[in-house]
Protein backbone atom coordinates (compact mmCIF):
# COMPACT_ATOMS: atom_id res chain seq x y z
CA UNK A 1 0.00 0.00 0.00
CA UNK A 2 1.19 3.33 -0.59
CA UNK A 3 0.34 6.41 1.33
CA UNK A 4 -0.30 9.48 -0.31
CA UNK A 5 2.02 12.23 0.11
CA UNK A 6 0.12 15.72 0.72
CA UNK A 7 1.79 18.39 -1.99
CA UNK A 8 1.19 21.73 -2.17
CA UNK A 9 2.41 24.41 -4.13
CA UNK A 10 5.24 27.20 -3.11
CA UNK A 11 3.64 30.60 -3.76
CA UNK A 12 7.05 31.85 -5.18
CA UNK A 13 8.29 28.97 -7.39
CA UNK A 14 4.80 27.37 -8.19
CA UNK A 15 6.59 24.05 -7.74
CA UNK A 16 4.05 21.17 -6.26
CA UNK A 17 6.38 20.38 -3.22
CA UNK A 18 5.71 17.97 -0.64
CA UNK A 19 4.01 19.81 2.44
CA UNK A 20 7.00 18.90 4.42
CA UNK A 21 9.09 20.67 2.73
CA UNK A 22 6.99 23.88 2.47
CA UNK A 23 6.35 26.24 5.13
CA UNK A 24 3.33 27.70 6.26
CA UNK A 25 2.17 31.69 6.13
CA UNK A 26 -1.16 32.06 7.48
CA UNK A 27 -3.35 35.34 7.66
CA UNK A 28 -5.51 34.74 11.08
CA UNK A 29 -9.59 35.84 11.07
CA UNK A 30 -7.96 38.96 12.64
CA UNK A 31 -5.87 39.43 9.81
CA UNK A 32 -2.69 39.12 10.98
CA UNK A 33 0.03 37.59 8.82
CA UNK A 34 3.35 35.54 10.19
CA UNK A 35 4.96 32.48 9.67
CA UNK A 36 3.07 29.48 11.16
CA UNK A 37 5.64 27.38 12.75
CA UNK A 38 3.35 25.27 13.92
CA UNK A 39 1.14 24.64 10.81
CA UNK A 40 -1.99 24.94 12.66
CA UNK A 41 -2.77 28.18 13.23
CA UNK A 42 -6.40 29.55 12.37
CA UNK A 43 -7.16 31.29 9.35
CA UNK A 44 -6.07 31.49 5.46
CA UNK A 45 -2.79 29.60 4.63
CA UNK A 46 -0.38 29.93 2.42
CA UNK A 47 2.81 27.44 1.52
CA UNK A 48 6.60 28.41 0.66
CA UNK A 49 9.59 26.76 0.56
CA UNK A 50 11.88 27.59 3.59
CA UNK A 51 14.27 29.68 1.79
CA UNK A 52 14.42 33.28 1.04
CA UNK A 53 14.54 33.35 -2.77
CA UNK A 54 11.14 32.11 -2.54
CA UNK A 55 9.42 34.39 -0.50
CA UNK A 56 11.63 37.52 -2.75
CA UNK A 57 9.63 35.49 -5.86
CA UNK A 58 6.35 35.02 -4.10
CA UNK A 59 6.59 38.96 -3.17
CA UNK A 60 7.54 39.60 -7.08
CA UNK A 61 5.03 37.73 -8.43
CA UNK A 62 1.94 38.97 -5.96
CA UNK A 63 1.57 35.11 -5.07
CA UNK A 64 0.94 35.90 -1.25
CA UNK A 65 -1.03 39.34 -2.20
CA UNK A 66 -3.22 36.94 -4.05
CA UNK A 67 -3.37 34.07 -1.56
CA UNK A 68 -4.83 36.04 0.90
CA UNK A 69 -6.26 38.44 -0.98
CA UNK A 70 -4.79 41.80 0.76
CA UNK A 71 -1.78 43.70 0.45
CA UNK A 72 1.01 42.77 3.06
CA UNK A 73 2.83 45.19 5.02
CA UNK A 74 6.64 45.24 4.29
CA UNK A 75 7.33 44.63 7.85
CA UNK A 76 5.24 41.83 8.06
CA UNK A 77 7.21 40.96 5.08
CA UNK A 78 10.81 41.59 6.75
CA UNK A 79 9.87 39.51 9.57
CA UNK A 80 9.13 36.30 7.72
CA UNK A 81 11.86 36.56 5.66
CA UNK A 82 14.09 36.70 8.67
CA UNK A 83 12.40 33.25 10.14
CA UNK A 84 13.29 31.54 6.76
CA UNK A 85 16.64 29.53 7.01
ZN1 LIG B 1 9.44 27.66 -3.81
Amino acid sequence: MTKKIPMRKCVGCMEMKEKKDLVRIVKSPEDEIFLDTTGRANGRGAYICNNAGCLKKAIKNKGLERSFKSQIPADVLQNIEKELS
